[in-house]
């Protein structure tokens, strides 16, 4: 293996997380970047919203995991701080199936930048249903791949925090939740849904793994032009030209390559080679 270059070669980053993150995230740090990290579990980090929902996240998934990473770098008083927020939801080309959006910051208060990258992830257990305690409910936790990612039960009349049971990775326990649960429910039902903390679902934990390798390669890359860490893509650049008749589609040309730091860009093309797009994606040729 290659050994870690960059500027941040022996330093140490603040990791605020309550759901073990650090398996995912330090290793990709310290084999690509040759950073560490300093977890500060006690930061309330669920206080900036949750999966079940009786925490609403306000902002975007980015200002969520900006603010997550000062809260770390204040607690640790380190200048260094990253960040995980995740985001599940229908896949925007596949109906009908779920997708893990899975985002990472890393906040550079010595140098002044914010660094984002994300990963749009096919694969996920991310599932919910209304249940009746006499449900079958196999077809539903095979999906889910319980046991060995965790369930939440709770009324599914109302999201209140102390009628959410979550972390629930035994059947029997289980069965007990969604009685109860059910009982308490104006409409004699449980919700049971995934539950999607990074600790109680390995999936998760793989994508979040995935998107730390591309940060920290990312800020392990120099800018051509200034040297400041975080050179990559900043933006796509759409308008591949129809191999018909020329006018540009909303398909991708390429790929722009920038600096956080300076002005500098450059343009990539695609990295396939496609240098013209199918008449069909076409406004003029297939309106
Ligand atoms: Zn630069
Ligand atoms: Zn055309």
């Amino acid at each position: 293996m290659k050994f870690p270059t960059g500027p941040y070669v022996g330093s140490t980053a603040a990791l605020a997380t309550m759901h073990k993150k650090e398996l995912a995230i330090a290793v990709p740090f310290a084999a690509a970047l040759g950073v560490s990290l300093r977890v500060t579990g006690d930061v309330d980090t669920d206080g900036l919203g949750t999966f079940a929902g009786e925490v609403e996240r306000a902002g975007t998934p980015r200002d969520v995991a900006v603010r997550k990473a000062r809260m770390g770098m204040k607690a640790a008083g380190l200048e260094l701080g990253v960040a995980n927020e995740g985001t599940f939801g229908a896949h925007p080309y596949m109906p009908f199936s779920a997708v893990d959006h899975e985002l990472i910051v890393f906040v550079d208060d010595s140098r002044g930048i914010v660094i984002t990258e994300s990963v749009l992830w096919p694969q996920t257990n991310s599932a919910t249903i209304a249940v009746s305690p006499i449900d079958e409910l196999d077809v539903f936790l095979g999906r889910a791949l319980f046991p060995s990612h965790a369930v939440i039960v709770r009324p599914n009349d109302r999201i209140e925090s102390s009628s959410i049971q979550k972390g629930i990775c035994d059947l029997s326990l289980l069965r007990k939740s969604v009685s109860e649960a059910a009982a308490s429910s104006a409409d004699g039902l449980a919700r049971l849904e995934t539950d999607m903390r990074a600790s109680f679902n390995p999936t998760r934990m793989g994508v979040i793994r995935r998107v730390a390798f591309r940060l920290a390669r990312r800020l392990a890359t120099a800018c051509p032009g200034c040297s400041a860490p975080g050179w990559g893509r900043i933006r796509v650049e759409d308008g591949l030209p129809c191999s018909l008749c020329g006018t540009p589609t909303e398909m991708a040309r390429g790929e722009v390559l920038g600096c956080l730091a300076c002005d500098r860009e450059e343009f990539r093309p695609r990295a396939d080679g496609m240098i013209h797009a199918d008449p069909r994606h076409c406004q003029v040729c297939n309106p």
